[in-house]
């Protein structure tokens, strides 16, 4: 039995979940357990604290864990990196008063810097010889430099609103994290053939993020034209109508040249055109 530790509540909570769900692995959270066990794949799911999963992980007390990059990282554990999830994203920064004047990295010796995540910082700071103080400070910490605890921040940063409404601006963009599949070093041969099983259907739902299914009926005559606009996996399917001089396509697309390639398939006689959305794509 694969056991996976997980965020019991905060940003990863929700999209972990849901990739089970995208994935075929029925977990029931209704109750929201400590632990809780899926009906129709041998894995067992353990709720808690962001911080504390890359050390469970690392012993071997869970299998597997979903984690952001930046923890695994602040925590030096020794876990294998198995997937980048796609979720989650996010930069960690330094952020100074946006009164400050700001030319380089060496504005930072001799100050303090407010962070959860010293470890990160202080790899940095060495790697740039600057001298800094690091205040350690588990939460909020972007009100410090207000309250006067630190001068600067390095805190993690999405949209960068909250930097903006506590009077601050970002200077140095440190470190980019986003939502991991971590594994024990140690897995069983068992619990390596599930993982693998995992990163077989993760993989499936990662090609069809961004893809659609575009079927149309199209004059027979611009067939050679429309397999030039839309080349699928292999080539596009295409199927005769009953009327004559005319035939079905289908094909996959991506999401961003969707409008494009609708206006191109138009312009050669396309009508009836229906998008889809693809759930899974097993190449
Ligand atoms: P926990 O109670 O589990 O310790 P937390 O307060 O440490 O939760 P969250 O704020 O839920 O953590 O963030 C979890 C992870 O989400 C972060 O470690 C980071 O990888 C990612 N993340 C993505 N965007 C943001 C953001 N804007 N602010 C904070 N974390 C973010
Ligand atoms: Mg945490």
């Amino acid at each position: 039995m694969l056991r996976i530790a997980i965020q019991s509540k905060g940003r990863l909570n929700e999209d972990s979940t849901a990739l089970f769900q995208e994935i075929g692995i029925a977990v029931d959270d209704s109750k929201r357990k400590f632990l809780s066990q899926s009906a129709n794949f041998p894995l067992e799911v353990l709720y808690m604290r962001d911080d504390d999963i890359p050390q469970v992980v690392a012993s071997g007390t869970a299998s597997l864990g979903i984690v952001g990059l930046n923890e695994v990282e602040e925590k030096s554990a020794d876990v294998e990196i198995v997937e980048r999830l796609g979720f989650g994203g996010c930069r960690i920064s330094l952020a100074i008063p946006k009164s400050e004047t700001y030319e380089g990295p060496q504005y930072f010796n001799g100050k303090r810097i407010a962070t959860s995540y010293p470890n990160i910082l202080r790899k940095y700071l060495d790697k740039n010889n600057i001298d800094a103080k690091i205040e350690i400070i588990t939460g909020s910490v972007e009100i410090a430099p207000a309250a006067g605890i630190a001068d600067a921040i390095f805190d993690i940063v999405s949209s960068g609103g909250t930097l903006v409404s506590n009077g601050l601006k970002e200077v140095e963009r440190v470190f980019w994290s986003e939502a991991v599949l971590i594994a024990w070093p140690g897995l069983s041969e068992e619990d390596r053939r599930l993982l693998d099983e995992i990163r077989f259907r993760l993989d499936s739902v990662k090609v069809s993020r961004g893809k659609k299914y575009l079927l149309m009926n199209l004059p027979q005559a611009s067939v050679e034209e429309a397999v030039r606009i839309l080349p699928a996996m292999r080539s596009p399917t295409i199927m005769p109508l009953a009327a004559e001089g005319w035939c079905s396509m289908h094909s996959v697309v991506d999401s961003a040249d969707l409008w494009d390639k609708i206006r191109q398939l138009k312009a050669i006689g396309a009508e009836g055109i229906l998008v889809l959305n693809v759930d899974k794509i097993i190449p």
